[in-house]
């Protein structure tokens, strides 16, 4: 699945599958800690709670910080999440194959590569 995506093509897959494990993982302690009651002590609830934020938080960096352009080093999902329409553009990354910026793997000549439908500013 997505074999032909930038984020798979240029090595950053793992690093977009780890960081979906820690959003989902951060994400199910959040909802139990602060909805499910598993302890009757607060506090207890508060730490699953605050777990799953730093989890999530850490899955979030990964995604931004991590996943970049092998060529131009472009921070792709940062960029699509902050410049270029938000969501829409990251699922939009899935489906992508060449770089937005400067056309990784395809950029071997001058100009856009044939296959970029949007590029950032
Ligand atoms: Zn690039």
């Amino acid at each position: 699945m997505f074999d032909s995506s930038i984020l798979r093509r240029s090595g950053n897959g793992l690093r977009v599958l780890l960081a979906l494990c820690l959003l989902i993982a951060g994400a199910i302690l959040i909802y139990v800690g602060m909805f499910v009651v598993i302890q009757s002590s607060t506090a207890v609830q508060f730490d699953i709670a605050f777990f799953g934020i730093c989890l999530w938080a850490l899955g979030l960096g990964t995604a931004w910080l991590g996943v970049r352009c092998p060529s131009c080093k472009k921070r792709w999902i940062w960029d699509a999440m902050r410049w270029w329409g938000g969501y829409g553009r990251v699922i939009g990354l899935l489906v992508t194959t060449s770089c937005p910026r400067c056309g990784y793997p395809n950029n071997d000549g001058d100009g856009p590569p044939p296959d970029n439908r949007w590029r950032g500013p």
